[in-house]
């Protein structure tokens, strides 16, 4: 069985039931009534939302409960999309469409300033909405939030700098020039994991370039989706801009579907996981669409044998524990040189020792670790602990659920079991990291390159020839080579995004934005003359 299959099997198979708890739908229970809550309120929040804007607030589809995963409570209910609500949103977003494309770049970016400061102003309350309904701790949900801020500044700078190209051409008296005009309506089909960011990385970078999107969010992280979009929607409003520039969609995979195979949507871009992305990405490819997909990883840290020990430690606890392992980049290998292999393991135990009473409410500030994100991801959590101590792992650390209210696990250490083990080689999306043991670098490098994934790595080393070795054509294989950092934890300036069946899009920086725009080669003759290129002569 490949990697990627067993990841199927004992994780996304799990997770795509979506299982709930059986709560009864008491209008007592929701949190939003607590005044511990309050933030919600501020965020415009009430207890029955509604989960479609296509420049109105009108939604015909299911009722969806929002839950905490610190306790397992309803957070409050969205009523999602039915399928004639995407339609509706699909249709406006088109209509706005022409508005928002003959607004000069500069003043689309102008717009994209406004929301990232319509988020500085909200950034407390969405932040703790993040870790209330993602279950991230509070600073880490803050950063979130952060980072659509940082993408926004980058958008704005982008909306003065979107460049075009004039080439020499060989004909006298001609022009040659590439000219980037807007995709139109995009769909945007995001993670549970990153609810704020990365719906902020793609709709701040699509704006300035002229599109318009559709967001179908998680269906387990609704609450966010719709506060975030009532802060897009206060800066469209102000500017008496139609709302469905930024439509939102809330709905499960049945909307993504219909958004996948809708031919006006002219970029899918796609954030989840591999088994779901590829078949989005055949669909797209289909239709002759374009795709951008942003898909799972299987990260390791290589630990050369002149590592510094103590700036690994640091890194690790964060890039294998943090999050409880729920970031794409998440550290799920350590390749531990055998000189520091002892040393390493015994040491990292002491540091998840650490940690463990600080496992908690994630909205509290003592909190270093927060709950999984649902009980399907804690059976998955289960059965990939339990497979592993039958295939002959060594659970070092943690390796049980904690029995308190919501989803809460221990992180966990596995040494023992081979280096392309399926298991070792697939994404279990909870904080369980495999040791293994490595002789030398290019035994690192190999195995780092042997998995399916390719999203995020780092080295720890001192060697200045083997950081070259490692960024270099023999190096990690990855979109995202790191040294000396951890795996996690990327700024928005570079591109983001893996390789192989991490999916190959790149969003955020760099020249990220090609994915948002349309490539025109212009050949302009001024000489009054026909010149034929390559100078064939044709006729007289
Ligand atoms: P998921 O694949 O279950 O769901 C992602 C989104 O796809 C959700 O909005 C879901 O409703 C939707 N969806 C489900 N089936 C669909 C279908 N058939 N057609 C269209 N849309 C469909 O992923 P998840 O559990 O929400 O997120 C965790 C995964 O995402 C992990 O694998 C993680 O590595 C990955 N991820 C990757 C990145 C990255 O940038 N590479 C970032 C965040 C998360």
């Amino acid at each position: 069985m490949t990697g990627l299959l067993m990841n199927r099997v004992l994780c996304r198979s799990v997770l795509a039931l979506r299982l709930r708890l059986p709560m009864a739908r008491n209008a007592s229970t929701y949190l939003i009534d607590d005044p511990k809550y309050s933030f919600l309120r501020d965020l415009g929040l009430e207890k029955n939302n509604v989960g479609v804007f296509n420049g109105k607030w009108k939604a015909n589809g299911q009722v969806i409960q929002s839950y905490s995963p610190a306790n397992g409570k309803i957070i409050a209910e969205v009523q999602s999309a039915s399928q004639a609500d995407y339609e509706s949103c699909a249709t406006a977003a088109q209509d706005a469409w022409h508005t928002w494309a003959e607004m000069p770049a500069p003043a689309r970016g102008e717009i994209v300033r406004q929301i990232g400061d319509a988020l500085r102003e909200k950034l407390q309350p969405l932040g703790q909405l993040v870790s209330l309904e993602m279950g991230k701790i509070l600073p880490e949900a803050i950063g979130e939030v952060v980072e659509y801020i940082h993408v926004c500044d980058l958008a704005l700078g982008l909306s003065r700098t979107l460049p075009g190209t004039i080439f020499p051409s060989e004909r006298p008296g001609h022009v040659l020039i590439e000219k980037w005009n807007p995709l139109g309506a995009i769909g945007i089909i995001t993670a549970f994991n990153f609810p704020v960011a990365v719906f902020g990385w793609n709709s701040a970078i699509a704006m300035v370039c002229g599109d318009v999107s559709v967001w179908k969010p998680s269906d387990t992280t609704p609450l966010t989706a719709v506060a975030v979009t009532k802060i897009v929607e206060s800066v469209l409003v102000k500017n008496n801009i139609p709302g469905a520039v930024a439509a939102l969609c809330v709905g499960g995979k049945d909307i993504g579907q219909t958004l996948v195979r809708d031919h006006r949507m002219k970029l899918v871009s796609f954030t989840g996981s591999t088994a779901v992305g590829q078949d989005v990405g055949v669909e797209v490819q289909r239709r002759f669409g374009r795709h951008l997909l942003e898909l799972g990883g299987n990260n390791a840290i290589v630990v050369n044998s002149d590592a510094n020990v103590e700036l690994l430690l640091n890194a690790a606890l964060f890039a294998c524990a943090g999050t409880a392992g729920q970031r794409c980049t998440t550290t799920r290998r350590l390749l531990i040189h055998e000189r520091l292999f002892p040393e390493v393991v015994s040491r990292l135990k002491k540091a998840y020792a650490s940690v463990l009473p600080k496992i908690g409410d994630p909205l509290l500030s003592e909190t270093l670790i927060g709950p999984l994100h649902t009980p399907t991801a804690v059976e998955a959590y289960k059965r990939t602990v339990a497979e592993a101590v039958k295939q002959g792992g060594t659970i070092e650390f943690g390796g049980k659920v904690i029995e308190r209210e919501g989803y809460f696990v221990e992180p966990t250490i596995i040494t023992g079991l081979p280096h392309d083990s399926p298991l070792v080689k697939s994404e279990c999306f909870a904080p369980i990291v495999y040791c293994i043991k490595i002789p030398d670098l290019d035994t690192g490098i190999q195995y780092n390159n042997e998995v399916d994934q390719g999203l995020s790595s780092s080295l720890f080393t001192e060697n200045l020839a083997d950081v070259f070795k490692w960024i270099g054509p023999h190096g990690s294989d990855c979109g995202i080579v790191n040294v000396n950092i951890p795996t996690n934890g990327a700024e928005v300036g570079g591109a983001f995004g893996g390789e192989k069946a991490t999916g190959g899009g790149r969003e955020c920086g760099s020249d990220s934005w090609k994915n948002y725009m349309r490539r025109s080669t212009v050949t302009v003759n001024y000489s009054g003359t026909i010149k034929l290129a390559q100078n064939i002569q044709f006729g007289d």
